[in-house]
């Protein structure tokens, strides 16, 4: 793929990266493991005001970075910039957190005493270079994610992004530079996926993580154990949104159409299998479909846009071929299935709601990845549960009811790793992020993230 601005909404090429060549990967990669022996030496304090400044600097950008964004992948740009924002907040939280959350852990003695110990503690200490390989999707926010807990960590990361967001890619580079944080601390690798067995492989390079698709995880993550190293993926998603008889079904419904079509449809933590009790499913599928016609489709640019296209022309082939797969196998769209006919241009396509999926279409097992429902009718929990498990994924999961014995049920029986009720998934410094099944591993966010690229030492004293 060539690394390239193309802008979804044109179709048009509009800037061009050469890639990084082996003598400029290579210088990046010696500077990385040459900052970190340093920078694994610095305080909490100083690392806080770093990215305190950082944090401050994305917040006067947010405005053009996310101009750029949406020029690169086709958000509408209130999203954008509500994304920049949730970083800046995401980074004065680790900012502010992060010595806390690593604070050394003290077993209690008469625990360890019969280990010799005088005393003993758990002790954090960062992995190294951490090499981070990340989508388009939310090119900021998921770059974030990982890069303030790292460097608060005393990590130093090295950026891999998706080809299409090159100039987001730069930006979080200079962003970080212009805080001030030393050569070497943070870098973007402007390099195609070809290039990332060799700097997976590199002994200087400690770990990885990756956001992305599963071909994607499972390649990453094959070369990384065959090198030892710890991986964190967070792949795919197709979350079920449970829909109760005893939920506000007015608000389930309007939710739900946030929830399915958030940055274009294009999100892991989308709710896209809506699954609604007898009860009340002709109530909601009427809201819901009514709330998705509804949406205006347009140029993202433009505030009052509501779906802007999908990222790239393969993305909207992918998307079609699934809601066409799922139209000859006997699905019904109660809205949309095509792509919006007033767009000559651009990867356009109609928010859509698919009634009659059966387990013989492929978007019941796929991930439909725009702005595309499929909606079930169940007759009762068992029914809502076993439906919502029959999925490979496991990332998040949303359910509406007001009744405890369906609380306690959900909780214990969904594969995910969220259980979100009366509302939909979004992600949260505070809040633990990640999923189970094909969905990856590790969690990103919270103090469970800002662990996971540590080397948790003990300290035994005699
Ligand atoms: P990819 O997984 O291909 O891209 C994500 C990142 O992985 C990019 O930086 C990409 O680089 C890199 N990459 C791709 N292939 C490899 C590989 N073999 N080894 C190492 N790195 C690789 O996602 P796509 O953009 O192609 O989207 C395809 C599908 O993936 C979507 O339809 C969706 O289902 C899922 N996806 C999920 C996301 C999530 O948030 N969990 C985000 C994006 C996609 P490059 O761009 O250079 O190819």
């Amino acid at each position: 793929m060539p690394i390239a601005t193309v802008n979804p909404t044109s179709g048009e090429t509009l800037k061009t990266f050469d890639a990084f060549g082996a003598e400029e990967i290579e210088r990046r990669v010696a500077a990385a493991a040459d900052r970190f022996r340093h920078y694994r030496t610095t305080g909490f304090d100083e690392r806080a005001r770093l990215l305190n400044r950082a944090a401050d600097l994305l917040e006067q950008d947010a405005p053009d970075i996310a101009r750029t964004m949406t020029t690169e992948m086709g958000k509408p740009v209130a999203a954008a910039r509500a994304e920049a924002l949730k970083c800046v907040k995401a980074m004065r939280w680790y900012a502010q957190r992060a010595e806390d959350l690593l604070a050394d852990e003290h077993p209690a003695e008469a625990d360890v005493t019969d280990s010799g110990a005088a005393h003993a503690r758990v002790h954090y200490r960062p992995l190294g270079v951490v090499l981070a390989v990340m989508p388009w999707n939310f090119p900021l926010w998921q770059v974030v994610r990982f890069a303030a807990p790292a460097l608060m960590a005393g990590n130093v990361g090295l950026l891999k992004h998706a080809s299409n967001v090159p100039q987001t890619a730069l930006y979080l580079e200079d962003l970080f530079r212009r805080a001030g944080y030393p050569e070497g601390c943070f870098q973007t690798l402007l390099v195609g996926s070809g290039a990332i067995e060799s700097v997976l492989r590199d002994p200087r390079v400690a770990a990885a993580t990756l956001t992305g698709s599963e071909p994607a995880g499972r390649s990453v993550a094959s070369i990384a154990s065959d090198e030892v190293k710890k991986t964190v993926l967070e792949l795919g998603g197709s979350d079920p949104y449970v829909v109760m008889p005893s939920a506000d079904i007015e608000r389930a419904a309007r939710t739900a159409v946030t929830a399915r079509v958030q940055n274009n449809g294009q999100s892991c933590i989308a709710a896209k299998r809506f699954i609604v009790h007898e009860d009340v499913y002709d109530t909601f599928a009427e809201r819901f479909t009514a709330g998705m016609r509804d949406l205006t489709v347009g140029d993202p640019l433009d505030e009052s846009t509501d779906v802007g296209p999908l990222s790239s022309e393969q993305g909207r082939a992918d998307l079609e071929a699934l809601v066409d797969d799922a139209l000859e196998r006997g699905a019904t769209a109660l809205c949309g299935g095509a792509r919006p006919k007033e767009y000559e241009r651009g990867w356009f396509y109609e928010p859509t709601v698919l009634a009659g999926v059966t387990d013989a279409m492929r978007i019941h097992r796929e991930e439909a990845f725009g702005p595309v429902a499929t909606l079930y009718r169940v007759g009762g929990p068992d029914e809502a549960v076993s439906l919502a498990n029959d999925t490979p994924f496991g990332l998040s999961s949303n359910v509406w009811t007001r009744d405890e014995e369906d609380v306690r049920r959900f909780v214990r029986d969904l594969e995910a790793g969220g259980v979100y009720f009366n509302g939909m998934t979004a992600s949260h410094p505070a809040l633990p992020f990640g999923g189970v099944k094909r969905s990856g591993y590790g969690r990103e966010l919270s103090g469970h993230g800002i662990k996971e690229f540590c080397n948790v030492t003990t300290v035994w004293h005699g």
